[in-house]
């Protein structure tokens, strides 16, 4: 790049890491950006960056598939009720050596790598610093309640020990791990994570970076901006489907909770956070609360 197209871009970007500077930013990372080193590079090289010009970041990572192949190494046979994946204590012993022992070890390395500063923290952390309860299923064929094992909702955040984490300038980096009342580890979905998250800081922006380009609409076509309503409308009638209902009513519900904005972005093009933040292409989809009647 010639110096004066350099100069150009940074100075480009300057409303940009103007209004960013000082807010709270939670980015959560799914499965492409997971899976691919050169992408989880970049998001942390994002991060970092993001970091020196002031911006809190808090990273929430998922990696379902990642539980899945370890626990088919291991020899775990999966159960499902009615569909839903009942998460047994080896499983869970398998999700939290993923999630807490290895993944987010790499996130945290590959910050330190870049010459960031991050604390990698499950809900044990802190004293139980996220919590969750059980998560019971009402079984369809009898209508009894049962149990879907050590899977959980998360009940509460300590929002202090992130700010006072985020004020050390370092980065938490948040495994969908929680514990119950007990300390017993419960499997949390990812993007229900990073929406109590973002909701308990009052982050100013939620990104959630996934395996697709943001929410497509019936014909097919990636949706932006994207009324609540609209998608309450989609979670409905099918158009969004499998891992995406879980993530758009995570969308919803950080909204509810007072985050305004909530982005579905593609975590498969590199630097799609900082082309997000600092650029006016703003990438993926924009999901807006509804509209206030006057
Ligand atoms: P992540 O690891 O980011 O949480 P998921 O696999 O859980 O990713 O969710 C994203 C997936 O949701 C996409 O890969 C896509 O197959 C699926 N999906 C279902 N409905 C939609 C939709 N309407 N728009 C986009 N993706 C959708
Ligand atoms: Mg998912």
């Amino acid at each position: 790049m010639m110096p004066s197209t350099i100069v150009g871009a940074l100075l480009e970007s300057l409303p940009h890491v103007q209004a960013w500077s000082g807010k709270t930013i939670v980015v959560k990372i799914g499965g492409a950006a997971m899976t691919n080193d050169s992408l989880l590079d970049a998001v942390t090289q994002d991060a970092v960056l993001l970091g020196a010009v002031g911006v809190h970041v808090v990273l929430v990572h998922g990696g379902g598939s990642a539980v899945s192949e370890l626990g088919r190494q291991l020899g775990l046979e999966p159960t499902f009720v009615d569909g839903l994946r009942v998460t047994d204590d080896a499983t869970m012993r398998v999700a939290q050596m993923v999630h807490v022992g290895g993944l987010s070890r790499d996130l945290v390395a590959a910050i330190g790598r870049r010459g960031g500063r991050a604390v990698g923290m499950s809900g044990h952390d802190g004293g139980g610093w996220l919590r969750a309860a059980p998560r019971t299923h009402t079984r369809r064929e009898d209508g009894e309640s049962v149990s879907l094992g050590r899977v959980g909702d998360i009940t509460s955040v300590d929002a202090k020990l992130l700010r006072g984490i985020l004020r050390t300038g370092m980065v938490p980096v948040v495994a969908p791990v929680a514990v119950d009342e007990d300390f017993e580890s419960l499997n949390v979905n990812a993007d229900s994570v990073a929406t109590a998250v973002a909701a308990a800081v009052e982050a100013d922006k939620l990104v959630f970076l996934t395996d697709v380009a943001g929410i497509c609409g019936p014909d097919g076509e990636v949706a932006t901006p994207l009324d609540e309503d609209t998608l309450k409308g989609w979670i409905a009638d099918g158009t969004v489907s499998g891992g995406m209902i879980p993530k758009a009513e995570a969308c919803l519900s950080a909204l509810d909770g007072g985050v305004s904005l909530v982005t579905v972005a593609d975590g498969r093009v590199a630097h799609g956070l900082l082309l997000e933040l600092l650029t006016d292409a703003g990438v993926g989809t924009m999901v807006q609360g509804g509209f206030e009647p006057e």
